[in-house]
């Protein structure tokens, strides 16, 4: 009774702020915002009853159809769905009628990213339709195998930027934290197939983490600390844990955030344990990894919900697919249907050049042209920023549609509206760095893309 109400609490931070706000002065609030060092390790007592969902009527139909021997409390146990993993032909063939070219890449398999489909997430599977997003995104086809020009298996070189294993340290201030190869679902365009899934799928060894660990606090400049993998969330409760108490014992870490797509393809795995556990490490935020407005079924959004509550602080990030996502009308469904989940959109990422994605990638111009429908017609809430990764370590780069047309002769800034005006700002002092003459052209070629 006692850990049920102290759920309902807001995190500390927050409570503080509203009770008495006259008293917090920045200094006050600093050791409620970074708990000290000494958050004891949690005792994790899972109750499958508390934690449940309400079964959405989809899922009830589908567990009833394929696993007629399980109950809604299995459903409701992501251990449950990790250990019903669909993996195989065969597992796949029950579900799905599959395609011969489905059929001849996944006996074609071997080594990283092997498939891998939770119930729940088959459940939101097209059985017959081939070309349904969802399915492209999960079921391998044959073009997997195919090397384009320009594509590699680190293309964003990230084993260059790797001071100990399972660390990326490419950004001045930051780092990434690699804590699993696990995922419970695999995404056929991801750009660490290289790593995740292969052999043995595990969390990164203990000494390695503890290397990195030790690297962070060894680095005053690291304040911020993106834990992502595989999929963060796909370890259990003690540890993440023991990462996130290991990293909010080091001083000079402001900032944590997890990136994951389980609450994506395992809303189960968001359990009152698990948001207990979170809310302690507080400033925590996350990034949740969406493809499509059809995951965004009760049982996700109410997964964000328990987020959310907790107060995690959400955003989204969403790999530009060919066919799956790439038309104004589904981005800006799937983008609003993420601030109804209370999450806010964040990157919208070019696919990356690893190899065997050439049938998932669309030019740069499709990104900057969704943007541009985006921005204006609806809340500027719903709008990531598209962000090229540049190969070989170059970092996120933000290519936004350009609204700026040049400078007229009386040095008024000329800027195109969403609705196709174009208004006069009176600019004064340093101009913008736009060749007045070959910007004009530059607009008129760009529109014609
Ligand atoms: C994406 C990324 C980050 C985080 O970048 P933000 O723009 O701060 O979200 C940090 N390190 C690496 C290696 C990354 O790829
Ligand atoms: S969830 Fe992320 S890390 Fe896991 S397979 Fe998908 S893209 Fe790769």
């Amino acid at each position: 009774m006692d850990n049920i109400i102290r759920d309902e609490e807001p995190p500390s931070l927050a409570t503080a702020m509203l009770s008495t706000p006259s008293a917090i002065s920045v200094v006050d609030l600093k050791p409620k915002a970074f708990p000290p060092a000494t958050v004891q390790p949690i005792r994790v007592i899972h109750n499958r009853r508390r934690n449940r969902f309400r079964l959405s009527k989809a899922s009830a139909e589908f567990l009833r159809r394929f696993y007629p021997q399980a109950t809604a409390d299995d459903w409701n146990d992501w251990r449950w769905q990790n250990r019903h993993r669909v993996r195989t032909l065969e597992d796949l063939e029950r579900i799905v009628t599959l395609s011969e070219d489905e059929r001849a890449a996944i006996v074609r398999h071997q080594g990283a990213l092997p498939v891998g489909i939770t119930p729940y997430y088959a459940s939101l599977i097209d059985s017959e339709n081939t070309s349904q997003g969802l399915r492209r995104t999960v079921i391998p086809v044959l073009s997997e195998y195919e090397t384009s020009a320009g594509e590699n298996e680190d293309p964003l070189g990230e084993d260059h930027h790797s001071p100990v294993p399972g660390l990326v340290h490419r950004y001045p201030d930051r780092v990434l934290l690699l804590v699993t190869n696990f995922c419970s679902v695999y995404c056929r365009y991801c750009t660490r197939a290289r790593m995740v899934g292969s052999a043995g799928e595990r969390s990164v060894k203990k000494s390695d983490i503890e290397a990195a660990f030790d690297y962070i606090r060894q680095h005053t400049e690291i304040r911020d600390v993106l834990i992502s993998g595989g999929d963060p969330l796909s370890l259990d409760d003690e540890k993440l844990d023991y990462v996130l108490r290991n990293l909010r014992a080091i001083p000079h870490v402001e900032f944590i955030r997890i990136g994951s797509k389980q609450p994506v393809v395992q809303p189960m795995r968001i359990t009152s344990e698990l948001t207990r556990m979170l809310k302690r490490y507080h400033p925590l935020w996350m990034s949740l990894h969406f493809t499509h407005a059809d995951e965004l079924t009760p049982e996700v959004v109410a997964a964000c919900g328990r987020l959310a509550d907790a107060g995690i602080p959400l955003g989204s990030q969403t790999v530009l697919l060919k066919g799956v996502n790439d038309d104004v009308n589904t981005m800006t469904t799937l983008m609003h249907g993420l601030l109804k989940a209370r999450v806010k959109p964040y990157y919208l990422y070019q696919c990356d050049p690893i190899s065997g994605s050439a049938h998932f990638r669309t030019p740069v111009s499709t990104g900057v042209e969704l943007i541009r429908a985006m921005r204006g017609h609806t809340t500027g809430y719903a709008i990531p920023t598209f962000v090229v990764d540049a190969p070989n370590g170059g970092g996120k780069i933000p290519i936004a549609p350009d609204y700026v047309q040049g400078y007229d002769d009386n040095g008024e800034l000329l800027l195109k509206s969403y609705d196709g005006g174009v208004y006069r700002y009176p600019d004064s002092g340093a101009r913008l760095p736009i060749a007045q003459a070959s910007k004009q052209e530059e607009v008129i070629s760009w529109e014609h893309l």
